[in-house]
């Protein structure tokens, strides 16, 4: 688990090929949440926080995403599962 790594340091992360080694959380809440069984549905438009930059995201509907704020590449793989590439 990665606590609010800086964007910096998470492309680093990408670049090395570790980073589907982590899950990321942007705060301490974001992390606890994310050690905890995951919630039975997502309903779709679903918004939820980049866990990289912290900022507000809108999927509507599964597939890759890109955070507007910090760049990321997020995948939202089904209606439980939100992945970092
Ligand atoms: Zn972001």
């Amino acid at each position: 688990m990665l606590l609010a790594p800086s964007p910096v340091s998470y492309r680093h992360f990408q670049r090395i090929g570790v980073s589907q080694f982590f899950r990321i959380a942007p705060t301490l809440d974001d992390a606890i949440a994310l050690l905890r069984p995951p919630s039975p549905v997502l309903a779709f438009p679903a918004s939820f926080s980049c866990p990289i930059c912290g900022n507000p995201l809108l999927a509507r509907r599964t597939g890759a995403i890109r955070c507007r704020h910090c760049k990321s590449e997020l995948e939202i793989a089904s209606s439980e599962e939100l992945i970092v590439h």
